[in-house]
Order: C-alpha cells, then structure tokens, then sequence
C-alpha cells in the first residue's frame, strides 16, 4: 500500500471482479450492436481499460476531456469541453464511462448533449457512485460500487494529479491534504 493511504476501501482484486461483472452485462445489452463508448479524462480511464476488455460485442471507444469549474475536490457543473469527441453522435449507442458520480452535475451535462446531438440510446456506466453527495436526478444504468460521501484516490481518481495510477480506491491520510502546498 502507498504511504500516503490510511485505507484501503476497494481492492484490486474487487475492482477486476466487478470489471468482469459488469462487462459480462454489457456484452449481453450490446450484442448485435456497435457502441461508442465515450471515456472522460482522466479519470474514467483505467476503468474503461479494465472494463472493454471484458465486454465481447464490437465497440468504438472515443474520449471527452472536460474541465469544470469548482475547487479540486468538488464540481460546480459549470462545464467546458476541453476535447470533444472525434466521432459523430447522431444515432449511436453511447456507453458514457466514468470513475465516479458525486454531485451527478458533470454527467447531467453529458447526457444533455448526447440528446442534443441526437444518440439512439444513452447508457451511463460508473465505476463509483457516492450518492449522498447528488445534487441532481441522475442516476447511473449500472455503477460497480457504493461509496461514502469522503474524498477517494486511485484506479484513476487523484488528488493534484498523485495516485490515478494506484490499482486500488483509498482514502488519504488526513496529513496529506494539509502537507503539501504545491
Ligand atoms: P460530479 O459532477 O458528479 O460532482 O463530479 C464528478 C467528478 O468529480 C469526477 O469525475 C471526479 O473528477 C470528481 N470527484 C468527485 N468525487 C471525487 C472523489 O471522491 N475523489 C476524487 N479524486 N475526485 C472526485
């Protein structure tokens, strides 16, 4: 475990389960058909990694980068595309992968363009859902895990950019938020 954790709250080994379950479901929702699944940056991106590998239907994977604006441990759902996807919405089959859900703000904008641009369908997949923190009705098609309403890293989740690359979820030592004045 990294030094800078106090907790492990999701293991490694619970995350590849889930990813297995979870795209086990898909590959059955998908078949037949050819999915754009669209990953936000940066966050989504180990989940999206592990979880495609597990669904067996075509798919085309495309990314957003969005940047909102509030302070480093919260969204104000006031959103700005930083990179909009290279492929064409109209029609599609979206599978909208993300690392979490709080306020649900971010994923209410996405799924109001994904309208506006005309998808076929919409589906939102999450590897966590924190729903005490929900700000608007929205609610995830499948989410792998319940987690409390406390800040998290790693599988892709950071604080200043440190621990996406940690395999599993962790709460931080209480130190680490006050130590470091980057
Ligand atoms: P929402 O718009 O649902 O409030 O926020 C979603 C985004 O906020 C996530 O994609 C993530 O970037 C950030 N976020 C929300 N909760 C956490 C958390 O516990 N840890 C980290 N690292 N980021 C979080």
């Amino acid at each position: 475990m990294h030094s800078d954790i106090q907790d492990v709250l999701i293991s490694t080994e619970d995350i590849q389960a889930k990813c297995r379950e979870l795209g086990a479901q898909l590959t059955d929702e998908y078949e037949g058909k050819f999915p754009l699944a669209v990953g936000v940056l940066k966050g989504a991106l180990p989940f999206m990694s592990d979880l495609l590998r597990n669904i067996h239907t075509h798919l085309e994977m495309d990314f957003m980068d969005i940047s909102s604006y509030g302070n480093e441990m919260r969204s104000s759902g006031e959103v700005k595309i930083e990179k909009d996807l290279d492929t064409k919405v109209e029609g599609r089959d979206i599978l909208i992968v993300e690392d979490i859900i709080d306020s649900g703000l971010t994923l209410s904008y996405l799924m109001d363009l994904f309208k506006y641009r005309k998808a076929n369908s919409i589906k939102l997949v999450t590897l966590l859902d924190k729903p005490e923190g929900r700000t608007v009705d929205i609610k995830a098609d499948m989410a792998g895990f319940e987690v409390p309403n406390e800040f998290v890293v790693g599988y892709g989740l950071d604080y200043q950019e440190r621990y996406r690359n940690l395999s599993y979820i962790g709460i931080l030592k209480p130190e680490v938020y006050g130590g470091n004045d980057e």
